[in-house]
């Protein structure tokens, strides 16, 4: 290559955003795409691509394993859930797991993952390491995909600084074609198919040089059998589970109890506050307060185009409210967290004052009556 061409180019190469984001950025493209449920980020360092993947809302359960436990632990607790996760709990469940091991061992912890990512792991490896390596992540874990990051040797020359690796730990870093022959290899044994693409692009007139990272993206041609996990016999864990987060999730009973009695008291106020002012309105008029009957009228716009029973009227007598669970259950937010009528009313027994037949929320407003 030109001197002249590669100092001008050295000079100048900076990608926007960071390689490391662009990199973290095809993994959750990726994850957008296939939607899988259950995601293991090998070699997971810092946590931080597994930080960005626990907002992707398909992901049920995302793993880490890295060999070093101290990198990991270092921000592991950006993994743990929020106040907000408590206050609001999702409709999706979530664990996040950490392993301290390496891909050269397999552990049972590893089986089911639909897709695993190795970014900028397998330079990192010794050669007995990367020989396991393949055996491990197809023959054992055989997710339906996998993701291998690595940095094109070819790139190097237009980066400043390196001099032979990217990184002192690199024990060897591949050309396009050293890489693309592994993978190809590799697919091929393990009856996958791959792909190749890679992120940071060379500049224009160097296209030559490939992307700056380069990555495969592998897809398991067989169907995953139930029988292929459960025929592996029962092995020991290697691996030593370091961090573990089960996100709080309306999938457990517990947290949906608490979001449906907050909803159910939530509509049952508004219901009631619509009642109340429209009574005021009329008390106003004697003529009118006569003929006065709390309807559906009063609240219709909450109730778009639900078709509404007599029975579903909420109604005022002496000092008590009464707004139906009917009524309540046909609010789409309430009817979605519950799903059947039984649900909801098991849900809330005990918990929120009914009224004698268990027909409906009752509110005292005696008190309400005197501030007026
Ligand atoms: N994947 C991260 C960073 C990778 S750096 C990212 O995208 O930013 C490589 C990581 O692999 C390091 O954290 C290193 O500790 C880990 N590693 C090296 N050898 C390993 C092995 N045999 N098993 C598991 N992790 C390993």
């Amino acid at each position: 290559m030109d001197k002249n061409f590669k100092e001008e180019f050295t000079q100048i190469i900076k990608f926007e955003p960071p390689l490391y984001k662009q990199r973290h950025q095809f993994v959750r493209d990726l994850v957008e795409k296939y939607k899988p449920k259950k995601v293991a980020d090998l070699g997971c360092a810092d946590c931080s691509l597994l930080w960005m993947l626990k907002f992707c809302s398909c992901i049920e359960v995302l793993a880490g394993l890295d060999i070093c436990a101290n990198v990991m632990k270092e921000k592991m607790h950006t993994l743990s859930p929020l106040p907000v996760d408590y206050l609001q709990p999702s409709e999706r469940s979530l664990t996040v797991t950490l392993h301290h091991g390496s891909v050269a061992h397999k552990d049972p912890c590893m089986l089911g993952f639909d897709l695993v990512t190795c970014i900028e792991l397998i330079e990192h490896l010794e050669e007995s390491e990367l020989k396991k390596f393949p055996e491990v992540v197809f023959g054992f874990m055989a997710p339906s995909i996998v993701v291998i990051s690595t940095p094109n040797s070819e790139f190097n020359c237009l980066l400043p600084r390196v001099m032979l690796y990217r990184h002192p730990d690199h024990k060897f870093e591949w050309s396009q074609a050293e890489f693309q022959s592994w993978a190809l290899e590799t697919a091929r044994c393990y009856d996958y198919s791959v792909e190749f693409t890679g992120v940071g692009h060379p500049p224009t007139g160097m296209e030559k040089v490939g992307f700056c990272t380069q990555i495969g993206v592998f897809f398991r041609k067989y169907p995953q059998t139930g029988e292929s996990v459960q025929s592996e016999k029962p092995m020991e864990a290697v691996y030593k589970t370091v961090f573990k987060a089960v996100y709080p999730s309306l999938k457990d009973e517990k947290y949906l109890q608490n979001a449906v009695i907050s909803e159910v008291i939530f509509t049952a106020q508004i219901i009631k506050h619509r009642l109340m002012s429209k009574r005021e309105e009329y008390s106003d008029d004697p003529e009118r307060k006569s003929k006065f009957q709390p309807s559906m009228d009063c609240f219709s716009d909450y109730l778009g185009k639900l078709v509404v029973e007599k029975n579903m009227e909420p109604f005022v007598s002496g000092n008590e409210v009464y707004i139906p669970l009917r009524t309540i259950f046909s609010f789409p937010k309430v009817n979605r967290l519950c799903g059947t009528f039984e649900k909801l009313c098991k849900l809330i027994a005990g918990k929120v004052t009914l009224s004698s037949d268990g027909s409906a929320v009752m509110f005292n407003i005696e008190h309400e009556n005197e501030e007026n």
